[in-house]
């Protein structure tokens, strides 16, 4: 287990592909343009907070669950 998990909500996603240029190994984006996570997410959690506090809309979540696993990874 990373120790966080990400969340997307396709509901509130509008496709502007902000989550996949600065995380694209844990987003891409599907034929609509709607993000997908990808299984599992591969890029540090640094990246992905960045990718989550970028999105225009609010539509990605992250939860950190475990802080001692995540600074274990470095
Ligand atoms: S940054 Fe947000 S709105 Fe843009 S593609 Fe990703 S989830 Fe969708």
């Amino acid at each position: 287990m990373p120790g966080w998990s990400v969340h997307v909500d396709r509901t509130r996603c509008l496709g502007c592909g902000v989550c996949a240029a600065y995380a694209p190994g844990s987003f891409t984006q599907d034929d609509e343009g709607l993000a997908v996570l990808r299984d599992p997410p591969a890029d540090p959690v640094e990246q992905i907070r960045t990718a989550v506090d970028s999105c225009p809309t609010g539509a990605l979540s992250l939860a950190i669950t475990d802080i001692a696993a995540i600074e274990r990874e470095g």
